[in-house]
């Protein structure tokens, strides 16, 4: 009895102080320290703190805690759980003895250290130093090792001043911290801080606290630290104490100091709060009733006349197209339009969601934590999803849990197509689900992008209801659709015509009624997005360059060798599609001698496109680099444990000719790849070019875009190796994708962001960096971007002179005379004039005549996916495994048969034939290593007979297994009748394999 009664003064206290604990709460170490919680349980709430945040995460325990079940003694346990996961503070407010309860007093104290923090935030941020601090402060016990652990981590990995962040949120969490941390910093040096922050200056008092909840406040604090990070971005409107909260919020980010409900302590209802703000706050803001000054405000979500102008027809509900160049603030415009939308669906009562998609991965976080969570949390549940970020709960519950998802598209397609399996939990793109989508970059709905499939499903239900209506029955609803872009293109349009008829078929796409661009307020956009100074640099190259004879003639001999003979030039990507497809022909064809030749004339015309960018050396890197891993893989030994086989050179006469000939030459092209005088003319001019920029600017920042990510890497390393960059203060990184390719190591979507981060703030002041920069990552203004002989097309031509915003910034092109860039620039801006044209004559089209238009369009794109899967049905009818049989590529030894191969992943193919390993040797493989948790790929494997790389050792939940790379061989059919094909991926087969059998390859328990 006694035990029930102090249950429910238990829970009657968390729900009293929900709002404190919320914040007071720290989810891991917490977690840890709870055994009876249900696994279920702690995975939900390990994946709230993960996804929405601690705070989240902790009203996620609560929640738990709450429901139940509760053993006899689980509120001791949680009470425990609180006290030794370091949050103390929490545990004072649900000890049901209320014997530590803090008193009002106590609470108003606490908020205005709190507060004090947060005004001198970035002095204390620049100045304190972190590690110390932190350790005085576990020596003193207000830290746990837990706390300094993470607070070593994050200064280990983002520097000094994120690991104050880090300190600062974690002790306003603890119980009577203030006094003890003033000590701290004393203690360790910082005693000009903690005279800041005790308001012992002695001179020019004022009280800053007077909006505050305590009147009586004796702490004060000089306002001329009251300089907030972030603060130029936000309109102050409600006087010092709001914009310091919400910038405090910024500069905090995950771990918000201060929760949005931190003030509304004391009122029961939070909720009703929230609710009449959100009505209030876009009507007034002179309404300066005690609550309002009380609760910490968003930032002000207001339109531009420009941006307002564009979004007009969205806020009265219609399907449009929006054009805003680069830097206009096309996102904000969408925040306004899905706040708009939620809330009068909210006034009317009738269910909205909105999900905002988005073509590439960092543009989730980024849209989420730059624009939509700052304006819209206290109103809307908002969260972000992308493939990375590991979806703990189905995506159809997400949807249901949340106001606002952004993701990116392919998670909706997945979903999509779920929803079309019986089995399977998905969503519909109807009105049931979505009220409003709104598609980012949305010149991407086009052919066969994902955007599109999405599209296609609306536009049949869109055909559906037509039907429907004629048949006077209630129609399905449908979503509103908002498209945004920085530019259409033309699709590659020659004509005035076709340029008109590729913005018709984006329109059509996407259902929009109008396309709209700025227009009344043009003036306005011209100020608010600097045009910069454009300037070509030209690179005539007309030096000689015995370099590239050397290599050309080692390309000849090799050609007259095999008898291989291309119509194209040496070092062009011709050439390099030729001898592809040579290789390709070789093979099938069993001709291992043509095919290691053509292999070998790819590296070379590499060379010879390395050559033509950046560095000899480079060059010669690459052509060195292979023949070593080629010498290494074709001399192998026997492995370590079978001593019985002697080592073998695994040559045979081609791979002799060809490795002996490198060898004859290489000395020479060594030499020549140190003489400086030889170098490419681009790369001088491109030197020229960041001097100049990089000196007569105050405080520089660039960025080089440049094709392949081993260019970006070389040119990386080429301002590395040249001290006089250094002198002229350029910090330079480069910045490539996310996504696997056979060229390069890709960079995690961690290492992009730190590398964006550490541009950001100044310790890297210059970026090399491949296509990934080029649309929609938000990347702070730059003066100098420099398009390094790339040129693609007018989105990206615009996208990136985007980038160039500066003020005082220029965009060079810096590309030689002979490769046709300068010319396909000058395309370039002709179709970026006719893309205007087009839009307008679209905008001035007869609605009527639109319409019929856009009606017939999407019909036609119906009936082009019908045809298309008709195609790809007949194309993929599934054969079984059995029918296929692998040889090696290169000696043609059958490998295995289609029925030894089982999948990991839907994506990791293995092959579980008895006595595999009698076939290959493993090879250490330093370049590539595999982060993902669960299985790494350790060596290389490898032909036993010949050398040919076969693919991968992965270790997959303990067990070692040979992933095969489908490119690495040559799969016969034996249908009715046997052919013999070469496939770059396993998903190009019209086979499907099953997903491995665990089960059967674990060691079974009776051996020992
Ligand atoms: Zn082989």
């Amino acid at each position: 009895m006694a035990e029930e009664c102090r249950d429910e003064r238990f829970l009657y206290l968390i729900s009293c102080f929900r709002p404190r604990l919320k914040q007071f709460i720290r989810v891991q170490p917490v977690l840890d320290r709870l055994p009876s919680l249900s696994a279920a349980d702690r995975e939900r709430v390990r994946a709230a703190a993960l996804q929405r945040g601690e705070v989240e995460g902790a009203e996620e325990l609560l929640r738990a805690v709450e429901r139940g079940p509760r053993d006899c003694g689980w509120f001791h346990e949680f009470l425990q759980a609180l006290e030794q996961g370091g949050c103390g503070l929490a545990a004072c407010y649900v000890n049901p003895s209320l014997s530590q309860l803090p008193s009002p007093a106590e609470e108003a104290d606490h908020d205005l250290c709190v507060h004090l923090v947060q005004l001198l935030h970035s002095t204390l941020v620049d100045k304190m130093q972190t590690v110390q601090v932190a350790e005085k402060c576990l020596q003193m016990g207000i830290f746990q090792d837990d706390d300094l652990d993470r607070i070593h981590t994050v200064t280990d990995n983002r520097g000094n001043r994120d690991g104050a962040r880090e300190l600062l949120s974690r002790i306003v969490q603890k119980k009577d911290w203030f006094s003890s941390f003033l000590v701290a910093l004393r203690e360790t040096q910082h005693g000009d801080l903690a005279d800041d922050l005790s308001g012992n200056t002695g001179e020019n008092r004022e009280n800053v606290m007077k909006n505050s909840t305590n009147e009586d406040t004796e702490v004060t604090s000089q306002p001329r630290y009251a300089v907030v990070e972030d603060l130029k971005q936000q309109e102050d409107v409600n006087g010092s104490f709001s914009s310091d909260n919400s910038a405090l919020e910024t500069s905090i980010g995950k771990n918000s100091l201060v929760p949005e409900s931190d003030v509304c302590i004391g009122d029961g209802s939070v909720s009703n709060l929230n609710e009449n703000l959100g009505q209030s706050r876009t009507a007034s803001d002179s309404d300066e009733d005690e609550v309002e000054s009380r609760v910490s405000p968003e930032p002000d979500l207001i339109l531009r006349d420009y941006q307002m102008e564009v979004a007009k027809p969205a806020l009265n509900g219609e399907n449009i197209i929006i054009c805003l160049p680069t830097g206009s603030g096309k996102t904000r415009v969408a925040v306004y339009i899905t706040k708009d939308h939620l809330d009068k669906k909210k006034r009317a009562s009738e269910p909205g969601k909105v999900i905002v998609l988005v073509n590439k991965v960092p543009l989730v976080e980024q849209h989420l934590r730059k624009e939509f969570n700052p304006f819209l949390k206290r109103w809307y549940q908002v969260i972000g999803l992308s493939g990375d970020s590991q979806l703990k709960i189905s995506f159809p519950e997400v949807v249901r849990r949340n106001d606002v998802i952004i993701s990116t598209a392919q998670i909706l397609e997945n979903s999509l197509l779920n929803a079309a399996k019986e089995d399977e939990e998905g969503v519909h793109l109807s009105g049931k689900y979505f009220s409003l989508i709104i598609i980012d970059e949305c010149h991407h709905t086009q052919k066969e992008g994902v955007y599109n499939n999405i599209m296609r499903r609306y536009l049949k239900e869109k055909r559906k209801n037509r039907k429907l209506a004629k048949a006077n029955i209630p129609l399905i609803p449908q979503p509103q659709i908002v498209g945004l872009t920085a530019s259409p293109g033309v699709g590659g349009a020659t004509s005035n015509s076709k340029a008109e008829e590729h913005i018709l078929k984006i329109c059509a796409n996407l259902d929009a009624r109008r396309i709209m661009t700025v227009k009344e307020h043009a003036s306005q956009l011209k100020n608010q997005v600097k045009e910069p100074y454009k300037k070509t640099v030209i690179a005539d190259d007309k030096r000689r360059d015995p370099f590239r004879e050397r290599i050309t003639e080692i390309m000849s001999e090799i050609q007259n060798y095999c008898q291989l003979y291309p119509k194209s030039e040496f070092g062009t990507q011709p050439y390099e599609q030729w001898v592809i497809r040579e290789e390709k022909k070789a093979a099938k064809e069993e001709k291992r001698k043509e095919r290691v030749c053509a292999e070998h004339l790819k590296k070379y015309n590499d060379a010879l496109q390395i050559n033509d960018t950046i560095r000899m050396v480079d060059a010669y890197n690459h052509l060195n680099n292979f023949y070593k891993e080629e010498k290494s893989k074709k001399t192998v030994t026997s492995d370590d444990d079978d001593d019985d086989e002697p080592a073998v050179s695994k040559q045979d006469e081609t791979d002799e000719f060809l490795i002996g000939l490198f060898h004859a030459k290489k000395k020479q092209l060594k030499e020549l790849a140190r003489k400086p005088e030889y170098e490419n003319e681009k790369l001088i001019q491109l030197r020229n070019t960041l001097m100049e920029e990089f000196t007569k600017t105050e405080e520089p920042r660039g960025i080089i875009f440049t094709k392949t990510r081993l260019s970006a890497f070389a040119l990386f390393q080429w301002i590395k190796d040249n001290p006089k960059f250094e002198e002229v203060g350029i910090k330079a990184h480069y910045l490539i994708g996310a996504g696997h390719n056979s060229e390069m190591k890709p960079m995690t979507q961690n290492e992009q962001r730190e590398v964006i981060d550490k541009f950001r703030g100044g310790s890297v002041n210059l970026l090399i960096a491949t296509t990934v920069a080029e649309e929609g990552l938000d990347i702070k203004e730059c003066n100098i971007v420099i398009r390094y002989g790339l040129v693609t097309n007018e989105i990206a031509m615009l996208q990136a002179r985007g980038r160039a915003r500066a003020d005082e910034s220029t965009y060079a092109l810096v590309a030689s005379s002979v490769s046709g860039a300068v010319e396909r620039e000058d395309v370039n801006i002709f179709r970026e004039k006719m893309m205007y044209k087009a839009i307008e004559r679209v905008q001035n089209m007869p609605q009527e005549e639109y319409l019929n238009k856009i009606q017939n369009l999407q019909l036609q794109s119906i009936v082009e996916k019908q045809m298309k899967a008709k195609r790809d049905q007949q194309k993929t009818y599934k054969k079984n495994p059995s029918l296929v049989t692998f040889l090696c590529k290169n000696c043609h030894k059958p490998v295995c048969s289609g029925e030894d191969i089982q999948v990991i992943e839907n994506m990791h193919h293995v092959s579980v034939k008895k006595d595999f390993q009698t076939l290959y040797h493993t090879k250490e493989n330093k370049t590539l290593q595999d982060k993902h948790a669960d299985y790494q790929t350790n060596g290389e494997i490898i032909c036993k007979d010949c050398g040919q790389a076969w693919g991968n050792m992965m270790v997959h939940r303990g067990l070692d297994l040979p992933c095969l790379k489908i490119r690495n061989f040559v799969v016969v059919f034996e249908d009715k009748k046997t052919t013999k094909q070469i496939f770059k991926k396993w998903g190009e087969l019209p086979v499907r394999f099953p997903s491995l059998d665990y089960a059967a390859h674990c060691p079974s328990s009776d051996e020992d």
